[in-house]
């Protein structure tokens, strides 16, 4: 007996240990479970994940409330005494609760300026208003796009030291735009007729993919707060914030506390910098919407901006919208619009995009100023595409890397595999031109992944057109560009069964000369001077072209008489101007890019190119002179332009 009960004590016992193993166990495994999350939520650049913050719903108005936890936890640490006041006179506390209001209330006029230890401090060189204050008038500054700038001759010191460093940062005046605050109202600049012409009722949703690297807080703020105000809440079906792997602080945690507000707007961290291209399909994964509307991390959308660029698509799910695009002064971050639409083109030899006037084709097509205007290529950051169509033209090349060429990769698809790219004039957009990309410096080889990746459009899509691309091959033919593997993309344009390039150029984008490919084309050589060729010399704009020893190499002596008159070399054109000759920009709006060549006399209105003694072309009066009698290498059958506007 005492052996067995013996044995059942044991039994007991060994139950309770066994008990006791299992309990350790699993506290072992929440504590290290917890462990790894906190590690994983602190640090940055972890696993791409997404957060989805239902936290304050922002669309049901109550604008900047934010979790009742967080707000007890700063109210805890006494920081609601640290009440920071706006530029709009709204007061709110650190945590961007609003706190007391001042005159009349406007919410769409207020920007949050958050302040305090929580969330932490997250603007790097942000400016210190009371400083500010004394010195300047910053009341209501950028508003309604409004120019803002400040004399940063009185900044103090440390307050220059500042301003210097966020330029230098970002290629742009951050400081300025960190005055103008997280949020500004724009005024609706839209030509009359344009509030009426669009609803937002019947239209599909739409995913918003944003991808940013190294951006600036207040940019990037401001972005995410114009779509909020200028958009129909029912059009938008998610924002998708995609962190390609930038490596300031301030863009982790901070800004996955300030997004809280903004119930729809998701962030995605990539493990690593992934390049625009890939980064945009990360974020594509994440969306749900019929439509996907992408955007660069610098926009302000204006009133009205969606509703236009989704109308189309709605019932033609090939047609693919841009919007007008504003500039926003990098300096003084006033925002400027266009009068005319521009298109976007592709120069060659470079296949870079370009902004052209509108063709006089165009021109003729559209009916009243309120149609579409039909674009060859678009700038790329912004526009929006059925899902449909994205998933059928393949979405972006995965093989392209970082910027660059994926613009014009999808120009091309979407014109050549039955599609069509429209600017409705009514949508408009603003964004910050800087003047280089601030993340060069974190993403090494930046300018050759570019070339290459216009290698990888030009060997999948531009079949012998690819000869036009500079970035093609050497004298020898040596590629100077892998494109590395396109066998994926050429079986893809092989399935779509899409139109040959030669129907794009003909069709889409005839007024775009193709060097050596004019009416006349070749070196330019005046009687006068024997051995002498005109040269462009250079690309910048309004410098004279002259006369110089012929060097048979083509670019800058390579020169073109266009379909539409102009006289090209190195996509630059031969501009009167000033009793002069200079080289501009091509722009078809302008008659004084157009010439005429009739028996050896290069014709503008009733003038004649002449080369003077300097050796500079100039011009003069038509008397008919050796000086003024110009011969190219080739003469070509006029090529015909196809203008089947029914079917495109
Ligand atoms: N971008 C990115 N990863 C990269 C390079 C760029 O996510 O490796 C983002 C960038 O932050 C911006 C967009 O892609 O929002 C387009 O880049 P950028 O504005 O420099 O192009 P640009 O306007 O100069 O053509
Ligand atoms: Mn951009």
């Amino acid at each position: 007996m005492t052996s067995s009960s013996s044995f059942f004590t044991m039994i007991k016992r060994r139950r309770n240990f066994d008990l006791l193993l299992l309990l350790a166990v699993f506290v072992w495994g929440v504590m290290t479970w917890s462990l790894f999350c906190w590690v994983h939520n602190g640090r940055r650049g972890s696993l791409p994940r997404i957060r989805r913050n239902y936290v304050a719903d922002y669309m049901l108005k109550d604008e900047y409330r934010i979790a009742p936890g967080r707000e007890a936890r700063a109210k805890q640490r006494g920081n609601v005494e640290n009440i920071a006041v706006n530029a709009r006179g709204i007061s709110l506390d650190n945590t961007g609760v609003r706190v007391k209001k001042r005159g009349k209330e406007d919410p769409h006029n207020a920007s949050v300026v958050l302040r305090g230890d929580w969330p932490p401090n997250p603007i790097p060189n942000e400016p210190d208003f009371d400083v500010l204050r004394r010195l300047f008038s910053i009341a209501n500054a950028g508003d309604k796009g409004e120019k803002f700038s400040i004399d940063k001759d009185k900044l103090p010191p440390e307050e220059l030291k500042k301003y210097r460093d966020a330029y230098r940062k970002n290629a742009m005046n951050e400081y300025v735009s960190n005055i103008i605050g997280v949020r500004r109202k724009l005024k609706d600049t839209r030509v009359t007729g344009c509030a009426e012409r669009y609803s937002s009722a019947g239209l599909p949703q739409t995913s918003i993919i944003i991808c940013f690297v190294n951006e600036a807080w207040s940019t990037l703020l401001r972005l995410v707060h114009s779509i909020h105000d200028n958009t129909p809440p029912h059009l938008v079906k998610e924002v998708i914030l995609v962190d390609d792997g930038s490596s300031w602080d301030f863009l982790g945690k901070p800004l996955d506390a300030y997004m809280t507000r903004f119930p729809k707007v998701q962030i995605v961290r990539a493990r690593r910098g992934l390049g625009l291209m890939v980064a945009r399909t990360l974020g594509y994964n994440y969306t749900t919407a019929p439509v996907i509307t992408f955007l660069d991390s610098h926009c302000e959308c204006f009133p009205g901006w969606l509703e236009p660029l989704l109308t189309p698509l709605a019932t033609n799910p090939k047609v693919v919208t841009t919007p007008c695009i504003d500039v926003i002064n990098k300096d003084d971050f006033s925002i400027s619009n266009g009068q005319e639409v521009m298109v976007g083109v592709v120069e060659f030899p470079s296949l870079q995009f370009g902004w052209r006037s509108q063709p006089p084709r165009e021109k003729k097509r559209r009916k009243n100023n309120l149609e579409h205007v039909r674009s060859p290529t678009m700038a790329g950051g912004l526009f929006s595409i059925t899902r449909e169509y994205f998933d059928y033209l393949g979405g972006f090349d995965p093989g392209m890397k970082i910027w660059g060429g994926e613009n014009i990769e999808m120009s091309f698809k979407i014109w050549m595999c039955g599609g069509r790219i429209e600017t409705p004039i009514c949508s408009r957009v603003g964004h910050v031109f800087h003047s280089h990309n601030s993340y060069m410096g974190i993403r090494q080889g930046s300018y050759i992944a570019s070339a290459a990746n216009n290698a990888r459009l030009a060997e999948v899509w531009m079949d012998d057109y690819k000869k036009y691309y500079q970035g093609c091959c050497d004298m020898t033919g040596r590629k100077f560009y892998s494109p590395g593997d396109v066998s994926e993309r050429r079986k893809l344009r092989e399935r779509l069964a899409c139109k040959p390039f030669s129907w794009y150029i003909e069709n889409v984008m005839p007024e775009v000369a193709l060097p050596g490919d004019g009416l006349y084309s070749g070196e330019l050589r005046n009687e006068a001077f024997h051995n002498m060729c005109l040269d462009m010399m250079t690309t910048k704009e309004w410098n004279q072209p002259a006369m110089y020893g012929c060097h048979g190499q083509g670019k800058a002596q390579l020169f073109d008489l266009t379909d539409l008159g102009e006289i090209v070399a190195n996509n630059r054109c031969l501009t009167r101007a000033h009793g002069g000759v200079y080289i501009q920009k091509c722009n078809w709006a302008t008659k004084e890019h157009v010439w005429e060549y009739k028996d050896k006399l290069i014709k503008g209105h009733s003038n004649c190119l002449t080369v003077n003694s300097t050796l500079h072309v100039v011009m003069e009066k038509c008397s008919g002179k050796t000086s003024q009698k110009w011969t190219w290498n080739y003469h070509r059958p006029r090529r015909k332009t196809v203008l089947r506007i029914e079917e495109m």
